[in-house]
């Protein structure tokens, strides 16, 4: 079967649906051609073909050369022009890249390829506009010698300034005839020079050449950089679109700009983009222009004012956009001598904030159903409306200061507060040392990616809301302010010069990539808007929260396995609750033990000669111990709460330091060498398989019962005040049913005497428990599967250490993921499964859950429904990830 497919207005062979075969780009213009939408026509070299290209010794396949010659000739004779051409106007083409996901600037474009000094002298006359024919001309020149013949681009930039000072002239639009075609014979005289080969004159060598080029482009290092962060398969490839040109610097009524269908930082409805006049393709992201505003009717240079219908062309197109593809659009458009033409569009990429109102509005307006709107929203990106911002105070004195430094465009919502970096390697060290950091450049490009991730926020001098530093920066959730022309960036010195002040590289800023402010200064942050309206329980008709709390209902109608959270106080319990957490799956007791008014207690306990001091210490204890549980009860009053008797080494509560040893020592009547003594003894060389967890309760049983009686006495209180307290205890560290029998034999006993109902239940968190789980199940009301030691048992990986190799194991591969992070479903998944197989064998309607960091993990939550869990539970601020995840994963 052919891989090359043709769009135009009378034929398509792709559609919107082929995006793995096409690449998003070819699927989008095949879709917009099915659909009437006026757009330049052209043929799609498939995905497939690079793959087989890459793999073939940088070789077209077989065949594939012929296919490419019989569709360049169907679309001449579409157009009624020649590549070379002749009598007419050459047939002049743009060769596009495009792989199945959109990685934004990071493949090569060509644009007019075709021209050379026989037909920019056919265009000229064609149009009877020679200065544009040469413009063209000059700007293929450029971009062919820097994707295919690899010389750098600068120096052709260079050139072009120069050339610019030679006549006076600001902007490139102003340069002369003239000055064009001596340019244009400064370039190639440079490219003889450099390449030691003149620029090559045939179309056709131009076309091979340049198809080439964009299948290597996806190897390149900025690809391939950008695959890794953005976890895209290396062997998906990238299509060619082949594609007739429309010139958008033909003069004042034409012009190329972008353009999303609605607000990509807020999801308000309504255009929003930029364009500029008189210019072609990449001016407007590149950033080296400031591009003018689609939509603002009392700007004279917007284009509502400037070209009144042909912006209500581009609305209307917009709206038929959105109601076929049912989202949000991102756009690119070029306008030829007033005629619009498209020539992309994607679903648009978006800030959280405009995810969530996108997805609302989208089913207000009858696009979409519940269901799809649950669909729309990336789970992981519902962090960012969670994060912090500033505090408003310090932010507000330092204004009072004067040290508000400038105001750039605000295209990253969020506040950052960092180190000022200037370069991306400066950046990625700096926050390798741990500091926060902000990378500052006059503009981004693709180069920047990694400077991009390791910063904290990012601030640019140049370019627009649709910059490549403002796309990048939005699609990484990170603050950023761009456009901030009233700065000046030294590279030489290390300085960036701003509000009359100068600042060195290291020295702290704080951006409001919401506001657009640059500060001088550090500015401490606090809780996000949204978990400030939830706080107050009620929502304004249209605001943040009343779509949150819509999302989550609608969440909650449909999702299969349920959402708790680890919280051990009960601030963290409230904002779960808030966020939507059905419960708490993970209560760590220890947690409470660290208290100022308990640990010395602890310490008593644990160094204790007597089982008669010890319980002396341990009563001491227990109403502490009640009242943290009854706090937790009235936060989660009618929801289940997980408590987990005592689990880490009693050696992690004592003291090391001199000073602390000895109040100890003063306080339990002891000498502080019989402390340290006792300390050193406790010591163990592989706590983590030591004595912990139920072993613990094993050995000093009285512990346990502590916890448990505190547990009832807390229940009772709770209950007597009307408080539906739902307790469960878990048993951690199980590796045998010997050992939870023996410990529910000690525990039962102050449970039964109380007349409560207490469910007893489990970990299961060593490989063994899971390989037996179906005995265990006889002894357990429910399991929770603890991954974070079952990985670290299961696998042999000490969480504590891995951290020297594990990245080597995923940079080479050997590893796709951090198993601590996302769950290693082959291995470890799999004792889960047989583990959740063998309890409901034994016993149906055990409950099972997930307490470990994989529960407000996405990809491991899909793989939990999959298994089929109750449950799973994750830290509060990722509730409301784990349940949109839950739930997507149920549909
Ligand atoms: P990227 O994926 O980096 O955005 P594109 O292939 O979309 O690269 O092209 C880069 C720029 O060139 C865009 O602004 C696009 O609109 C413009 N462009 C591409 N093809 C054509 C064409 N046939 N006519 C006019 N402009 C084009
Ligand atoms: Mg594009
Ligand atoms: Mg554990």
């Amino acid at each position: 079967m052919s891989d090359v497919f043709r769009f135009s207005k009378t034929v398509t062979d792709g559609d919107g649906t082929m995006r793995d075969l096409l690449g998003g780009k070819g699927a989008g213009l095949a879709e917009m051609c099915r659909m009437g939408v006026p757009v330049p026509p052209g043929f799609t070299i498939g995905t497939r073909s690079c793959i087989s290209y890459i793999n073939n010794n940088h070789q077209l396949e077989d065949g594939l050369r012929a296919e490419i010659e019989k569709n360049l000739t169907w679309l001449e004779q579409e157009l009624g022009k020649k590549l070379g051409g002749g009598d007419a106007a050459p047939l002049l083409l743009s060769v596009r890249s495009g792989a199945r996901v959109s990685m934004p600037g990071m493949m090569d474009t060509i644009l007019n390829l075709g021209l050379n000094r026989d037909t920019v002298e056919q265009l000229a006359n064609a149009t009877g506009n020679p200065r544009f024919a040469y413009d063209s001309y000059r700007r293929f020149i450029q971009m062919y010698s820097n994707v295919v013949l690899d010389l750098s681009h600068s120096d052709f930039e260079n050139m072009l300034e120069d050339q610019r000072e030679a006549e006076g002239v600001k902007i490139d639009s102003d340069i002369s005839l003239d000055g064009l075609k001596q340019l244009i014979a400064t370039y190639k005289k440079f490219i003889k020079e450099e390449h030691g080969q003149p620029f090559p004159e045939d179309p056709r060598d131009q076309l091979w050449g340049a198809i080439n080029a964009v299948f290597d482009s996806w190897n390149n290092d900025r690809a391939i950089l950008y695959r890794k962060i953005n976890n895209i398969a290396d062997n998906w490839g990238t299509a060619v679109n082949v594609q007739s040109m429309v010139f958008g610097n033909m003069g004042e009524s034409s012009g190329t700009g972008v353009c999303f269908s609605r607000n990509p930082s807020t999801g308000e409805p309504g255009p929003y983009g930029e364009y500029l006049r008189n210019a072609q393709g990449e001016d407007v992201v590149a950033g080296i222009r400031t591009p003018n505003k689609i939509d603002n009717p009392d700007d004279p240079e917007s284009m509502a004012a400037h070209w009144p219908e042909v912006y209500q062309q581009l609305l209307d197109t917009l709206v038929v956009l959105e109601k076929h593809f049912k989202d949000m659009q991102d756009t690119e458009f070029t306008v030829e001598d007033g005629k619009l033409f498209l020539l992309q569009t994607r679903n648009g990429k978006r800030t959280s904030k405009a995810s969530l109102r996108i997805a609302i509005d989208l089913y207000n307006e009858g696009l979409i159903d519940r269901i799809e709107a649950i669909q729309k929203i990336v789970p992981d990106s519902l962090s960012q409306l969670l994060a912090s911002e500033f505090d408003q105070e310090a932010k507000q004195q330092l204004l009072k200061d004067g040290r508000l430094l400038g105001r750039g465009l605000n295209a990253g919502p969020g506040a950052a507060t960092g180190v000022i970096a200037l370069s991306a390697e400066k950046a990625v060290s700096m926050s390798e040392e741990g500091l926060p950091v902000i990378l500052v450049r006059e503009e981004t490009s693709p180069e920047d990616i990694a400077g991009m991730h390791a910063s904290t926020g990012i601030l640019t001098q140049r370019g627009g809301m649709t910059s490549h530093a403002a796309v990048v920066a939005r699609g990484m959730g990170k603050p950023c302010v761009v456009g901030c022309t009233v700065m000046t960036v030294h590279y030489e010195s290390s300085t960036i010069q701003m509000g009359g002040r100068r600042l060195k590289e290291g020295e702290f800023i704080s951006i409001d990539g919401t506001t657009g402010e640059v500060l001088e200064g550090k500015i401490p942050t606090t809780s996000s808007p949204l978990l400030r309206e939830l706080e107050t329980g009620q929502f304004e008709a249209g605001s943040q929260g009343e779509q949150f709390a819509k999302l989550m209902s609608w969440i909650d109608d449909i999702a299969v396995m349920k959402v708790r959270t680890n919280a051990d106080t009960p601030a963290d319990a409230r904002v779960a609750r808030l966020l939507g957490a059905g419960g708490i799956g993970l209560c760590r007791t220890e947690h409470m033990f660290f208290g100022e008014d308990r640990i010395q207690n602890v310490r008593k306990m644990i160094l204790a000669h007597d089982e008669e001091s010890r319980i002396e210490a341990l009563h001491a204890l227990q109403p502490h111990q009640e009242q943290d549980f009854y706090e937790l009860f009235r936060e989660m009053d009618g929801l289940p709460v997980t408590i987990r008797l005592l689990d880490p080494p009693l050696h992690e509560f004592l003291p090391h330091e001199a000073s602390l040893i000895e109040s100890l020592a003063t306080n339990m009547g002891l000498t502080p060498s019989a402390v340290r003594a006792r300390v050193r003894d406790l010591e163990e060389s592989n706590p983590m398989l030591g004595h912990r967890g139920c072993r613990l309760g094993i050995s000093h049983p009285t512990i346990y019962r502590m916890q448990v009686s505190a547990i009832v006495g807390a229940v009772n209180r709770a209950r007597a005040e009307g408080v539906d307290a739902q307790p469960e205890v878990m048993v951690p560290l199980i590796g045998t049913k010997g050992e939870l029998d023996h410990v529910k034999r000690s525990i039962e006993p102050i449970i039964r005497e109380s007349g409560l109902e207490i469910p007893i239940g489990t970990m299961i968190e060593i490989p063994r428990a899971a390989l037996t789980a179906d005995e265990i199940a006889e002894s357990a009301e429910f399991f929770s599967f603890g991954t974070n030691d079952l990985t670290q048992c299961g696998m042999g990986l000490s969480r504590d250490d891995s951290g020297s190799f594990l990245p080597l194991y995923i940079d080479a591969g050997i590893y796709k993921r951090d198993p601590f992070k996302s769950i290693d479903q082959k291995g470890i998944g799999r004792l889960v499964k047989m583990a959740s197989e063998a309890g409901r064998e034994i016993k149906p309607d055990i409950k099972l859950g997930v307490c470990g960091e994989h529960g407000g993990d996405p990809d491991s939550i899909r793989f939990f429904h999959q298994v089929g869990l109750d449950y799973v539970s994750c830290s509060p601020y990722r509730v409301p990830i784990a349940k949109l995840a839950a739930a997507q994963a149920g549909i």
